[in-house]
């Protein structure tokens, strides 16, 4: 059974190999000229990567690490020390830590905590941990419910120090959402929070040992060829077309440098494009189902991905690091933290500047000198006295509309990946699955999307052996999530 997938993503890649494993011939079909979306990286004429996004991935990301595993590329995975390390505005060049110890969760997490001195005093953090309870012991109805409540409102209401936030939790909401926690959903942190309380390594992050399209993507891309499916770059879905039923009856790829549009057919079609696109493409008959007018509620967020290539090393931290600066949020310097990317005399930090909305906008000359101001405070001593570091060269990626915004009361406009239309189905880091807009929420989507295809529509001449062995380690991950 032929399957149309709208987008190369990780949701539509994730999609396309469980269809395989479940007996069906995907087929992908990508805008553009390059694999993963959000996670898409380039080489530039030096022959160095510039990426869409810097991305971490957490110990608490159980279908990517099996992803991982399926595809045999654990070892692509660069895992750091259990730590999360903090610049200190007020002590510009120097850090502070949370360690976590090799101890069971949540005490490691607790441990971590108390054990760091420079963000908030004891008081601060008894009232935070007190602020907590709730969540862990309500658990995820409780996390779903905050919904309605900003996360600067979620603190007031528990009382939390208004410090705590100031000095921890904006860096927090910069990195998960891109936006500052006034405007980010209360459920957003309090599930991360929960996640990396709950499971002992799940706040342990690693780095992928160079690019995401070459040493992701394309191992995705390979395992789906291999069994008999198809992955096409510049192959842009136009139209979504309908049969007389409301159904799709083909998609409309735009032919691209004067050639003629095409119709695509399949048995089945998804859509692993994100929210804003997908609006656009809507059948008009489509608009009218409230499953569908849902999605207004939702729209991506603007962020910007800097790369900068300095003449000599600003640091040797091998680890991602929160800038609390007002412009950037996390930052890493990818020559200690990358295999591929790794220099022993010279920094290239990857850098994401959150919230961008002011931003996006601007000249990538603007932004850039805008980043070095902020970096002099960061390095003072390497952006001081006579010889003050240079930069070679940069790269700037801006994505207007990024994941979904996830401002109070986003959750009910998350659709599920099953929709009204019989032959449609949707993924994406949107659709709803405990992991909000991440790397694992779009691999889990495209998990999910392949089991509801696979319990409505048995793959015609899929050998029975084939379906059998891969229904277990789907069964076992949706549990998991
Ligand atoms: C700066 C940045 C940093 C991030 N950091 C992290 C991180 O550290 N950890 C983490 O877990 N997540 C991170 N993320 C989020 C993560 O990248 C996304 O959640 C995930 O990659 C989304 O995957 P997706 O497949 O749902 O969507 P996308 O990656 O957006 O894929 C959709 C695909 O559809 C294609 N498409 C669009 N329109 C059409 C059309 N008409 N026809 C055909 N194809 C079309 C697009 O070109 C794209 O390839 C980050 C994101 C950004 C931007």
């Amino acid at each position: 059974m032929k399957v149309a997938i709208a987008g190369a993503g990780l949701a539509g890649l994730s999609c396309a190999k469980y269809l395989t494993d479940l007996g069906y011939t995907p087929i992908v079909l990508e805008r553009r000229d390059v694999l993963g979306g959000k996670v898409a990286a380039w080489q530039d004429e030096d022959g160095d990567w510039y990426e869409t996004g810097l991305h971490i991935f957490f110990g608490a990301y159980p279908n990517m690490l099996q992803l991982f595993r399926e595809l045999n590329i654990e070892d692509r995975l660069q895992w750091k020390e259990h730590t999360m390390i903090f610049n200190q505005p007020e002590k510009p060049g120097t850090y502070s830590r949370f360690d976590f110890p090799d101890l069971p969760a949540p005490v490691n997490g607790i441990v971590a905590i108390l054990r760091n001195n420079d963000m908030l005093t004891w008081s601060e953090k008894i009232r935070f941990g007190i602020g907590l309870i709730p969540a862990m012991l309500k658990g995820q109805a409780y996390v779903e419910e905050m919904d309605k409540y900003s996360f600067s409102e979620w603190l007031k209401l528990q009382n939390v120090p208004e410090r705590v936030e100031k000095e921890v939790f904006i860096a927090m909401s910069k990195a998960l959402n891109f936006i500052n926690p006034d405007r980010l959903s209360a459920t957003v942190v309090l599930t991360a929070l929960n996640r990396f309380l709950q499971e002992k390594n799940g706040s342990k992050m690693a780095f992928l040992d160079g690019s995401p399209t070459e040493r992701l993507c394309q191992p995705l891309v390979d395992y789906i060829t291999e069994r008999g499916g198809e992955v096409r770059l510049n192959a842009p879905i136009k139209e979504i077309q309908l049969d007389e039923n409301g159904n799709v009856r083909q998609f409309l790829l735009r032919g691209l440098d004067g050639a003629p549009d095409e119709e695509l057919t399949a048995d089945l079609y998804v859509s692993a494009i994100p929210v804003d696109p997908l609006k656009v493409l809507l059948p008009q008959p489509w608009r009218q189902m409230e499953y569908f007018q849902k999605l207004d509620g939702l729209e991506g967020v603007p962020v910007i991905n800097l790369h900068l290539w300095f003449d000599r090393k600003l640091t040797d931290i091998d680890h991602l690091l929160f800038s609390r600066s007002p412009l950037l949020s996390v930052y890493a310097d990818m020559s200690n933290t990358c295999k591929a990317y790794a220099n022993p005399d010279k920094s290239m930090l990857e850098l994401v500047l959150a919230p961008a909305k002011e931003w996006i906008g601007k000249s990538d000359d603007d932004i850039v000198a805008a980043t070095l101001k902020e970096l002099e405070k960061l390095f003072p001593t390497h952006f001081g006295g006579e010889t003050p570091a240079k930069l070679i060269k940069f790269h700037v990626v801006k994505t207007p509309r990024s994941v979904y915004e996830a401002t109070p009361g986003r959750q009910q406009h998350r659709p599920s990946q099953v929709t009204p239309i019989d032959n449609f189905y949707l993924t994406g880091d949107f659709t709803m699955q405990p992991y909000l807009a991440s790397m694992e929420g779009a691999v889990l989507s495209g998990k999910l999307t392949a089991q509801a295809i696979a319990n409505a529509h048995s793959p015609a001449n899929a050998a029975a052996t084939a379906t059998q062995s891969i229904d277990s380690p789907l069964a076992t991950n949706a549990a998991t999530a």
